[in-house]
């Protein structure tokens, strides 16, 4: 500012109280924002120096009383303030530009330059400075902040500005004042520090600022969340506050930060509700510029959950080895990778026979079998996620046992490896039993042939197999009276010919073909690889001809019989037509007596009426078709009638008259069997009441077959038939087959109990075919005893028959039964017969069977004078 012309200085000396005070005032206007205690004593000098100044310079000017003398002492004062003010306003840290009138620069600070580059005196600053222009006009402006870039660097400043005009003793614009500041770094601080202040906000751990004393000077959210206090409530608070019994202090806490930096610990607080809480602590010394500490922030962090989830895991660590080492079942863990074992459990060294270190020592692949190697590798690979269940595995133990194993699994990761947990449940036992049940499931207990089932396994593979067509062929086999070996000398001597049987039909095939027992004493062979369908009968002529000489039980010589049925399996056919076929075969050749038949077009047809005979049947007993002949018995003394037995008759309507022979085995197989006993029942019965009604006392008998006595309900069928019919129960007989009655079990026995205590009469049919009821008739509740016709029949001529029938009617005598002789067809017989000191008989020869108008006239002959006896 040195070589100013003086020219100026008139106005200099005018505006130089303004600019001095303006200066000072804009100085002010942005000292706030300043700090320190250096700009406050600037700011203090600023403020005296003017005043000085007008205190010395006003009087002086004053008291100089001529021209000359004053307007030297006017310029000294001039140049003295000049001087003042340039030194006052270089020295100010602001940037200071002054303005004349037109806007042109009169005077600018070394701050001015740097901030705004270089400026020759009279520059037209107001061009660069808008702020200026505005204050040259008369208008204060600012502070405002303005960008602008730096006239050397080029960088972003960002300054803060103040214009004021200055104004001459009669409110004049003189020229203008502006006030420029470099508030770059203190905006970047100040954002800085909101930044921080937010983070500190935002934090979720407790933040707390407090003095050397440990007076708590700031409390942020996180602490309020944490201990319960409101910021208001702790502030300007001892933080001592916060300290359970037994932690350090405050002061400690100060105190031992020494040079330390930050300060990590572990302790306690207690929250505002006294709950004590584990906390995690960074302790940090605030420090003064020259280093002394003046307080300590510190940030807490909520450790309890951690610390007990810790705990807990460790616990859990604990019980899960223990589960792992104890478990009594085999357990390992195998690196996924190298497939090693890295642990294994004490069952599974016990089971496998490894020591520790010997699992420890191998890979999976050494528990199985080298050939498994390939299932273990691809299992290995993609067991990859979540639980698996494998098996059954073959595992190897290091005595050479296999093992069978299913295996539960799972990821885990141990030492740092991705491994899997593996549980292995020995299922070798299970499996085992599971064999012997599925074998078991296609054996016959007795023989330890294959059973029916096998046999359909079996016919049904071949049947899909279109080779076996034409060369197989399926041979039913049943015995011929096998029955009779059974009751006769017992199960137990049955049992031993059906075993005889079965090693002679598997002595006979070749190794190839299945030999099946099917049911009590029925068998069958499945024969592959005939030449021909033809083939067949000669397998049939090899089983007849092997069963052909007699077995010896018990010392008896028992010849064996039976019915062979042979069916080819034919190209598509299915696996049951063969089986029916076969049957068909059979029940043709066990009606010719015996023999083998082969299937043919002519079973074709039977089978064709079987069903029709199955149908008609069932249409018969749905309408009440089937009737009731009657075929008397009569006493042999007096030849009065004693009873009636019902036997029931059927006609097809196209098939003409059907033989109870032929239609009621139909019926027993057909489920149909308990219908047709109930029909015939209820028409005796109502025939016996009409009977009575007409003074004619006549008994009635029914056949019951086996099957009949077992269903459920039916002694409560009979009952309900006595009631409805009107009929008391001394009237009914009803005739079992011996056979049926041979099935001794408790609940068959129970029946026939409750069948005699209402009052019926319970007959043996056909007593002597199987010959081993006299055993235990006795133990029977029957009344009356039915000598088969087959002895009767011979009687007169064949002297065996009648050692048979005498001791038969001996048997009954001992017994107290009735004995009633079947199938008498001639006097001779009848003589016999009385003889013998047989009490009843039946047959062609009294009378036929008969339709009830037929046999009527005859009743009335040969009833006895006695009471009727109804209900
Ligand atoms: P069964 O109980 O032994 O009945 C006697 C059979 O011998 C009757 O044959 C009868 O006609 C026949 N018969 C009677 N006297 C003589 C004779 O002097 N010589 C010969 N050779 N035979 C004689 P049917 O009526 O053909 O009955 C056959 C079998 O059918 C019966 O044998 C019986 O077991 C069964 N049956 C008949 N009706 C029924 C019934 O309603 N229910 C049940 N479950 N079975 C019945
Ligand atoms: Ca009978
Ligand atoms: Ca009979």
């Amino acid at each position: 500012m040195a070589g100013r012309p003086m020219r100026r200085w008139p106005w200099i000396a005018l505006a130089l109280p303004p600019v001095g005070l303006v200066a000072i005032e804009v100085a002010l206007a942005t000292r706030p924002r300043h700090g320190g205690l250096g700009w406050t004593l600037l700011d203090l000098g600023l403020l005296l120096a003017p005043l000085l100044a007008l205190g010395v310079v006003v009087p002086a000017y004053r008291r100089s009383r001529t021209e000359a003398q004053r307007r030297a002492t006017a310029e000294a004062q001039a140049v003295w303030q000049r001087t003042f003010l340039e030194t006052v306003i270089s020295s100010i840290g602001s940037g200071v530009l002054v303005a004349d009138r037109g806007g042109r620069l009169v005077l600018a600070n070394r701050e001015a330059a740097r901030v705004a580059g270089a400026l020759s005196e009279g520059a037209a600053v107001v061009d660069r400075w808008p702020d200026l222009a505005r204050a040259v006009a008369g208008e204060s402006v600012g502070p405002v902040d303005v960008t602008v870039a730096h006239p050397e660097t080029g960088e972003e400043m960002l300054l803060e500005t103040v214009a004021r005009p200055v104004t001459g003793s009669d409110g004049t614009v003189l020229g203008a004042v502006l006030a420029v500041h470099d508030v770059t770094a203190r905006r970047q601080a100040e954002r800085d520090q909101a930044y921080l202040a937010s983070l500190v906000q935002a934090s979720e751990d407790a933040i707390i600022g407090m003095t050397v004393d440990g007076t708590i000077q700031s409390w942020n959210p996180g602490a309020e969340r944490l201990y319960g206090y409101a910021a208001a409530e702790v502030l300007g608070r001892s933080v001592d506050v916060l300290m359970p019994p037994g932690v350090p202090r405050s002061v400690d806490l100060v105190r031992g930060m020494g040079t330390e930096r930050t300060r990590h610990m572990e302790t306690q607080r207690r929250a505002k509700d006294g709950r004590v809480v584990d906390v995690s602590v960074v302790v940090s010394p605030l420090r003064d510029a020259a280093g002394r500490l003046v307080g300590v922030a510190t940030i807490s962090r909520d450790v309890t959950a951690a610390r007990r989830a810790a705990e807990e895991l460790r616990l859990s660590q604990e019980s899960y080895r223990l589960m792992f080492e104890a478990n009594p079942q085999p357990m390992w863990v195998y690196d996924v990778e190298s497939l090693r074992f890295l642990e294994v459990n004490q069952a599974a060294v016990t089971r496998y026979g490894y020591l520790r270190e010997e699992f420890l020592a191998m890979t999976i692949f050494d528990i199985r079998p080298p050939e498994d190697a390939p299932a273990v590798r691809a299992s290995a690979a993609w067991q990859v996620a979540g639980i698996s269940r494998t098996g059954p595995w073959r595992h190897l133990t290091k005595d050479g046992r296999v093992l069978f194993v299913e295996v539960v699994s799972h990821p885990v990761t141990l030492h740092g490896r991705a491994a899997r947990l593996v549980v292995a449940h020995d299922v070798t036992e299970q499996l085992r039993v599971e064999e012997t049940l599925r074998a078991q499931a296609r054996r016959d207990r007795l023989t330890g042939l294959p059973n029916r089932l096998r046999l359909t396994e079996e016919v049904q593979r071949l049947a899909a197999e279109p080779a076996a067509a034409d060369h197989t062929a399926l041979l039913l086999l049943d015995l011929d009276r096998f029955k009779d070996v059974n009751e006769g000398l017992g199960h137990d001597a049955g049992d031993r010919l059906l075993v005889e049987v079965g090693r002679r039909l598997r002595a006979v095939v070749r190794a190839g073909d299945l030999v099946a027992r099917l049911g009590a004493d029925e068998f069958a062979v499945l024969a592959g690889g005939l030449p021909s369908p033809a083939s067949a009968g000669e397998v049939a002529g090899n089983i007849l001809a092997a069963l052909g000489s007699p077995v010896v039980l018990d010392g008896l010589s028992l010849p064996v019989q039976a019915s062979v049925g042979v069916a080819t399996l034919r190209p598509g056919q299915p696996g049951e037509r063969l089986l029916a076929d076969a049957d068909v075969a059979m029940y043709r050749a066990k009606a010719a007596g015996g023999g083998w038949a082969v299937f043919g077009a002519q079973d074709e047809a039977d089978r064709r009426s079987r069903f029709t005979l199955v149908s008609g049947l069932r249409a018969a007993l749905d309408v009440g078709a089937v009737e009731v002949h009657y075929q008397p018995k009569v006493d042999l003394a007096s030849g009065l009638v004693t009873g009636v037995e019902a036997l029931a008759r059927w006609t097809h309507p196209e098939l003409g008259p059907v033989r109870p022979d032929v239609f009621v085995p139909l019926a027993e197989q057909t489920g149909l069997v308990g219908e047709l006993t109930r029909q015939v029942l209820r028409t005796a019965l109502t025939r016996c009441r009409s009977w009575a009604a007409e003074g004619l006392h006549v008994p009635v008998a029914v056949n019951v077959s086996a099957l009949s006595l077992q269903q459920p309900g039916f002694v409560d069928m009979v009952t309900e038939a006595i009631a409805e019919c009107g009929v008391v129960g001394s009237l009914l007989t009803l005739e079992i087959t011996e056979s049926a009655l041979a099935q001794r079990d408790t609940a068959a026995l129970e029946v026939l109990h409750r069948l005699r205590r209402l009052g019926l009469g319970l007959s043996v049919d056909d007593f002597g075919t199987g010959f081993s009821a006299m055993t235990y008739l006795k133990d029977l509740p029957v009344t009356e005893m039915k000598i088969d016709r087959a002895f009767v029949h011979g009687l007169a001529s064949d002297e065996r028959d009648a050692s048979i029938v005498a001791t038969l009617v001996s048997l009954a005598r001992t017994l107290r039964l009735t004995v009633v002789a079947e199938g008498v067809e001639d006097e001779a017989v009848r003589a016999r017969l009385r003889g013998l000191g047989c009490d009843q008989a039946q047959g062609y020869g009294i009378h036929v069977p008969a339709a009830p108008a037929t046999l009527l006239p005859w009743l009335r002959r040969f009833t006895g004078p006695r009471p009727a006896i109804t209900a």
